[in-house]
């Protein structure tokens, strides 16, 4: 077993998030690894951006590659009742006059190795192949990491500061047991890719749309993507979904029940008449938790290994970039006071929670049966704007919460979730 200390930052995890952080520290001089236990580009879930991620993406130097990209561009979202209406689209250029209204639906095996090439292109070491086993500690202090590598060897490899990015794997929470779900938010989601369907025309193309089945027990996203595929889930509760529809033998036939609700979501099945489904269908639940803290001494944690809160609105890969440009400065600023406390580390998590619970907030009116954005919006119009505001992302560049007081009147909000 070999041990090293020739890095000032590990980061563990390619994802999003990972790439960000990484990208963002290299580029201030420090020396930074990266590692990405998938040998190879992989399939993987969550693939419609929101605009509000042009930022980061203008500070890593990836627009022009998104732009010369084939990904489909996202101009809006468009919700669709349990009777089957169709809302009008929510433009993101409606308050935004700007080029970054305009975003990307991504193939995601495509958009991570972007990302990662990015980074190596800017000085991050990217290690593949290389799955971390455990964060090292001394005390509380982080100061490295055991790795299992592709060829069943292992390395302890040190570093100034440790970053968990590994997504839903979440090392460092589970290995400190920070992590709650969200006790009303316990879902469970069926997905697949299909190629063909119906499109809309000009710029409702690349929409993503949001559809909720006949008695509104779950809702299916459409996402466009390369190559005339689109990405279809459904996302229910997990009794809904999944536990209370085994056989007598306690089997579970996915694809049974992912038929099954299609069957309840007529606009959808439309849309699906002509198209062929891809592969099998996939499945996942109890995604929606978070840490309770967000960083400690020498160490930090960005993206989904913070988080993770549904995926209606589209805002984790949002948020793990949003983290991964945060916690990037924290980093470089503790590098430059030679103070890697969690103080230091953690000072971004205040002003990212505040961001997160906006769209927390605005999960819990959609889960919500009784209530209803068409009939909220006609009570209080003067609201669209805020509503299209917080699906662009616009959480932290702007104060959003002016709707949550009358949205209260219509549907409880859950306590927030502080740092603790
Ligand atoms: C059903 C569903 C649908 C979704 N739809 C959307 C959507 O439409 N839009 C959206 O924005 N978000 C969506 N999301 C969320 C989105 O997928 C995540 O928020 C996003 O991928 C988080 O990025 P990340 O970089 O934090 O983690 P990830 O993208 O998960 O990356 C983590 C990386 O770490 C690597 N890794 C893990 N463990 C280790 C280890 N021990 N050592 C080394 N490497 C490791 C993994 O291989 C992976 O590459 C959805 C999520 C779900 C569950």
């Amino acid at each position: 077993m070999n041990t090293y200390q020739n890095y000032d930052t590990i980061v563990i995890g390619g994802g999003p998030g990972g790439s960000t952080v990484a990208t963002l520290v290299a580029e201030q001089g420090y020396r930074v690894l990266l590692l990405e236990r998938e040998t190879e580009p992989t399939f993987k879930i969550g693939e419609s951006l929101i605009p509000a991620t042009y930022w980061t993406f203008k500070r890593l130097g990836m627009l022009e590659k998104l732009r010369t990209s084939h990904f489909p561009q996202k101009y809006s979202v468009q919700f669709y009742s349990r009777s089957g209406k169709g809302s009008s689209p929510f433009y993101f250029f409606q308050t935004n006059p700007h080029e970054s209204a305009v975003t990307w639906q991504v193939l995601r095996s495509e958009f991570d190795q972007m990302l990662l090439d990015n980074a190596e292109e800017k000085g991050v070491a990217v290690r593949r192949g290389v799955g971390v086993r455990e964060v090292l500690f001394d005390g509380d202090t982080a100061t490295g990491v055991l790795t299992q590598n592709a060829d069943g060897t292992r390395e302890t490899l040190n570093a100034t500061v440790i970053v968990d990015s590994t997504g839903q794997r979440s090392l460092i929470g589970r290995q400190l047991k920070l992590n709650t779900i969200e006790p009303n938010l316990k879902m469970a989601s069926l997905f697949t890719h299909y190629e063909g369907g119906h499109r809309d025309e000009g710029i409702d193309e690349g929409a993503t749309l949001i559809l909720h089945t006949e008695e509104k027990d779950s809702w299916f996203w459409s996402i466009p993507l390369p190559y005339n595929r689109t990405s279809i889930g459904v996302v229910g509760e997990l009794d809904y979904l999944l536990q209370n529809r085994r056989d007598a033998s306690g089997k579970l036939d996915t694809q049974k029940i992912f038929n099954e609700e299609l069957m309840k979501c007529a606009p959808l099945q439309h849309r699906l008449e002509d198209a062929k489904q891809l592969f099998p269908i996939q499945t996942t639940k109890d995604f929606s938790y978070r840490a309770s803290r967000i960083a400690g001494n020498n160490w930090v944690l960005v993206g989904d290994a913070f988080g993770f809160l549904d995926p209606v609105y589209s805002t984790g890969l949002f948020l793990a970039l949003k983290s991964g440009e945060m916690a990037a400065d924290v980093i470089v600023e503790a590098f430059q006071k030679d103070n890697f406390s969690e103080t230091q580390l953690g000072s971004f998590g205040p002003a990212f929670v505040n961001g997160m619970e906006a769209f927390r907030k605005l999960v819990y009116a959609f889960y919500t049966k009784k209530f209803s954005f068409a009939r909220f919006l006609s009570e209080y119009p003067e609201h669209q704007g805020g509503i299209v505001d917080i699906l662009s992302g616009d959480v932290f560049r702007k104060d959003v919460t002016h709707i949550f007081p009358a949205m209260a009147e219509m549907c409880p909000f859950p306590p927030e979730m502080p740092l603790g």
